[in-house]
């Protein structure tokens, strides 16, 4: 069993200091809470590694928002609504639409460059949208410019202190009530207390062998969120995006969707187009669809990976609209445009998480949640492509207009130092480090784009056997070992309970949706599994 805490807190080897909001992350999500808090507030933001580590460094092709004349919030709203496969909340997906455009104005306030055309913002569109209406920044570089941005606006602001290289272990409760973070550096520990914990920890992609995601998606927020009590959901809806780079010794780099948005089209070892024979809107139908596709032609062809045909492109075209990923390509030695790209899909996003109201607010007094690590009810069963930077900037202002006006009245500067009593539990002699390349094989083999009953048990049953033999964590990389560990079994559990396919979730022993499977499958630590309606 894996205990409430990772490490063994002694009150004399501990230091202990006090801030007002604790933000663990400084990906979009993160930063912008930070940046929307009052002046008044102090804020401590804390990322494990540097600033350039996070998803949101990594985002290329851009945010969703109905902006243009053309486009309409109901109109993303049944965009959104239709990709989800009948799993997002309604009322979240009307609220985050509507919001979007606000959103968007509060970036350019801040000094984001988004890209223009004739001086009016530039829009491209991206698989399931019905309409232009996703602004980029740098071309495909629109994730490092906002965090750039972002970044530059926090460091004017004294409130505000950021740390680098520092890893959050747990998240302190009291009595039920988050009171502050444990923090892991330079091999001591200090027990940040705060009157309000934001969870903005981003994603787990490296539960997977092959992924889009920084080796920082470790999956540490839900992990700890869950030791802490909360209710996590929907795990086992993992969006695998179609076109990740593939060649020998390059990481599986992201060759975005708006690639396919400009034009660009996937074929096979034969040279065929073969998207019409899966779906009406061929390269541009949802991403589970081109996925499953693709890996039904590789199947074929016995292959690792198929190609994604830029030559429409001309060479100054696409440097100037995919700079990133023009300059990646010819790094590795293909020269696009006039080369094909080799690509196959990768797991790039997770639906699911913890679960938070429309103010942030998880079921622990004190923990508030946004981003990546979240289960708004915005995506359901699939995320349309370029809504999850607008979530991480909707729900960040949520919960700072939820923390800007509850916090004099909440603010506790005496709060309990209650350490909590360790037992020791891992008694196994596995280093957990070691087994981090095992989680991620086998992950990727039964938890990947297709599962069954019989894979998922096998994997359940290893990942509970390796639960067992685990032995006490050393340093950073063993505690993300374990939470990579107790997040996967959450997402083998979800995944074999789930007995239907529905969007980012495919089971080839119940190979369609089902409406009894119409909600959530739920877990607490506490409670242990649930469910909830939509
Ligand atoms: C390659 C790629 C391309 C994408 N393109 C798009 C796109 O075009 N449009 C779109 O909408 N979405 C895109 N996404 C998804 C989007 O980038 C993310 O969902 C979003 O950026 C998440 O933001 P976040 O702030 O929640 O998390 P992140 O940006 O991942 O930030 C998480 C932060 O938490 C920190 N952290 C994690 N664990 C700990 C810990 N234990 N202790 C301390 N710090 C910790 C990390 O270091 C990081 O600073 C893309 C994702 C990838 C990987």
């Amino acid at each position: 069993m894996i205990p409430r805490y990772l490490a063994d807190f002694k009150k004399e080897n501990l230091k202990i200091e006090k801030t007002d909001v604790a933000i663990i992350g400084a990906g979009l999500a993160g930063l912008f809470v930070g940046l929307q808090l009052k002046s008044s507030c102090n804020i401590t933001i804390i990322t494990k590694k540097k600033l350039t580590d996070s998803n949101t460094e990594q985002a290329q092709g851009g945010i969703a928002a109905a902006i243009c004349e053309k486009d309409s919030p109901q109109l993303h709203f049944k965009d959104t609504i239709n990709a989800g496969h009948g799993l997002c909340n309604i009322d979240v997906v009307n609220e985050v639409v509507n919001k979007g455009p606000k959103a968007i104005q509060a970036l350019l306030y801040y000094g984001v460059p988004f890209d223009r055309q004739q001086g009016q913002l530039a829009l491209t569109r991206e698989g399931a949208h019905s309409r232009r209406r996703v602004l980029h920044a740098s071309g495909d570089g629109t994730g490092r410019v906002i965090r750039e941005t972002l970044t530059a606006r926090i460091k004017e602001r004294n409130n505000i202190t950021l740390l680098e290289d520092t890893f959050i272990i747990d998240i302190y409760t009291v009595d039920g009530e988050a009171k502050g973070v444990f923090i892991y550096k330079d091999h001591g520990i200090t027990l940040l207390l705060a009157n309000y914990v934001v969870l903005a920890s981003g994603g787990a992609g490296q539960l997977f062998k092959y992924t889009t995601n920084p080796e920082v998606a470790t999956a540490d927020g839900i992990a700890m969120a869950y030791r802490a009590k909360a209710d996590i959901r929907d795990m086992e809806f993992v969006q695998f995006h179609p076109t990740a780079l593939v060649l020998p010794k390059a990481p599986r780099f992201l060759i975005s969707e708006a690639v396919r948005g400009e034009g660009a089209i996937l074929v096979n070892h034969h040279g065929e187009a073969f998207m019409a024979k899966y779906h009406e809107s061929k390269d541009l139908a949802p991403r589970d669809v081109v996925s499953r596709a693709m890996l039904e032609e590789m199947e074929k062809s016995n292959t690792e990976y198929l190609f994604l045909d830029v030559s429409h492109m001309t060479e100054e075209n696409m440097e100037r609209r995919f700079p990133t990923i023009y300059k990646t390509c010819r790094e590795f030695g293909i020269n696009v445009p006039k080369e094909m790209i080799p690509v196959a899909p990768a797991a790039h996003y997770f639906m699911g998480g913890v679960v938070v109201d429309k103010e942030g607010k998880t079921n622990i007094k004190g923990l508030l949640a946004c981003g990546e690590v979240t289960s708004t009810g915005l995506h359901g069963a699939n995320r349309l492509a370029s809504n999850s930077l607008l979530e991480a900037l909707v729900y960040g202002q949520n919960i700072a207009d939820y923390i800007n006006k509850n916090i004099e009245k909440e603010l506790d500067n005496n709060i309990k130092i209650n350490l909590p009593k360790f037992k020791y539990i891992f008694t196994g002699v596995i280093q957990p480090r070691s087994i981090r390349g095992e989680i991620q094989e086998l992950m990727w083999k039964y938890a990947g784009l297709k599962r069954d009953q019989n894979g998922l048990t096998k994997l359940t049953n290893r990942l509970e056997q390796l639960t067992k033999e685990l032995s006490m964590p050393k340093d950073v990389e063993d505690f993300e070992t374990i939470n990579m560990l107790q997040v996967s079994l959450l997402l083998a559990q979800g995944a074999l309970i789930r007995t239907e396919s529905r969007g980012g979730h495919f089971r080839e022993d119940y190979p369609k949706a089902d409406k009894r499977w119409k909600k959530h499958i739920n877990f607490n630590i506490d409670k242990k599994i649930f469910y909830s309606e939509i």
